[in-house]
């Protein structure tokens, strides 16, 4: 069995671990995949040393790969995660969390006057101004939304 050091954290064979989350938001990134539940075997590492990072939180979840949507919503409150696919004990995808230029439908704007939260049909969108750390300005009302906002939305 091939242990992968980076991972500071013991195997697993099927299933995913997301490495490099911004330190105290794995308890986030839980929420945002509805963990734990009861089948699930999920393994949370806090505060790990990291070379890239300071500190990092690590989160492994056995017999599960992530949806895209997932992903996305990862990437909002841990832009410098990593997604690891593991297949029979081997890393099989290595991945970075992305996000693109624009967020849609997935957060509400913290304006009560804004547009997007009155009867009016409008899609909710925000412009991505600032990566690392995150930074969302609304489209209509241009509120500007950081990620300890953004975190308390999932
Ligand atoms: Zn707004």
């Amino acid at each position: 069995m091939k242990t992968p050091k980076e991972l500071k954290v013991k195997p697993i064979k099927n299933g995913t671990v997301i490495d490099h989350i911004t330190s105290n938001r794995a308890l986030s990134v839980l929420k945002i995949l509805e963990l734990p539940n009861e089948k699930t075997t999920v393994t949370v590492a806090m505060n790990v040393l990291s070379s890239q990072m300071g500190s990092k939180d690590i989160v492994k979840i056995e017999g599960r790969e992530l949806a895209p949507k997932e992903v996305d919503k990862i990437a909002l409150i841990a832009p410098s995660a990593t997604i690891n696919i593991i297949r029979d004990y081997e890393i099989v995808e290595k991945s970075k969390v992305h996000l693109l230029d624009k967020v849609k439908d997935i957060l509400k704007c913290p304006n009560p006057n804004c547009i997007t939260n009155t009867d009016e049909p409008v899609q909710i969108k925000f412009f991505v101004t600032g990566k690392k750390p995150v930074v969302l300005r609304c489209y209509y009302c241009e509120r500007i939304m950081e990620e300890d906002e953004i975190e308390a939305q999932f």
